[in-house]
């Protein structure tokens, strides 16, 4: 029978694309990620990316869903979440200017 999972919390460290990410089922044990390594696809402390997904990776695996862990996954909502609030927060200087000008077909200038 699996221990019971706690919500993971996510930590940011010192930048953005590093968090601390405490275990789903050990909730004094956390683990570091670093989102941009690998090339993007993330990296994590916990034994199971080191044991399973990190050589996946070494071995050409580029599919993010075979390579992130839970902790990962849980790092990248809490950044999504993040830039999502600032973004929201931030006063709107600029009014969408209509001209009457077809944006979606922008002109190409060669
Ligand atoms: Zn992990």
């Amino acid at each position: 029978m699996p221990a019971a999972r706690k919500p993971m919390t996510t930590t940011r460290q010192e930048t953005l694309l590093r968090w601390k990410v405490t275990s789903a089922t050990r909730g004094d044990i956390s683990h570091l990620v670093i989102l941009n390594a690998n090339g993007g696809l993330g990296w994590c402390s916990c034994e199971h990316f080191e044991m399973r997904l990190q050589p996946k990776i070494n071995e050409g695996n580029r599919c993010e869903t075979a390579t992130r862990c839970g902790h990962i996954l849980a790092a990248r909502k809490s950044l999504t979440d993040l830039i999502i609030q600032q973004l929201g927060s931030e006063p709107e200087h600029q009014e969408p200017e209509d001209h009457g000008q077809n944006q979606t077909t922008p002109q190409q200038s060669s």
